[in-house]
């Protein structure tokens, strides 16, 4: 999907800095950090691009993974997401060789039986091994 239409699917405005931003994301297959957003494009401002990543994920866009060295890392949600609620509890794939994380929609997290009382809001599953280009 290209990004303008995500954006006027997502009621966003369209700016040359959103459009960018999520175009990247767009055509990534692992999850992106902010810096490496920062240094492909080059001219976008720090303040500006945590904005435009906050946005996105309020609006059920993109999501967050922190990966092992307390990064965070942001990859497109699945189409089940929205700006009311994400269902991102699928696995995230971390590399230990090349540090690349992806996502895994496919693989589901299993079900969680918790004694009485406690609720699940957010379960944050990493499998860390070797990916199919590490192989
Ligand atoms: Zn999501
Ligand atoms: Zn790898
Ligand atoms: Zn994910």
């Amino acid at each position: 999907m290209q990004a303008r239409k995500l954006l006027t699917q997502s009621k966003l405005r369209i700016t040359q800095n959103r459009e960018e931003v999520l175009a990247l994301l767009l055509e990534s297959d692992v999850a992106v950090s902010n810096q490496v957003i920062e240094s492909s494009l080059g001219h976008i401002d720090r303040i500006t691009l945590y904005r435009t990543l906050k946005t996105f994920e309020d609006k059920g866009i993109i999501h967050k993974i922190i990966d092992s060295s307390q990064r965070s890392k942001y990859a497109l949600c699945a189409e089940n997401c929205t700006d009311h609620a994400h269902d991102d509890s699928h696995l995230h794939f971390e590399c230990t060789q090349c540090g690349d994380i992806t996502c895994h929609m496919d693989v589901k997290i299993p079900e969680l039986h918790l004694p009485e009382g406690y609720t699940v809001s957010e379960i944050n599953v990493i499998a860390k091994g070797l990916c199919s280009s590490c192989q």
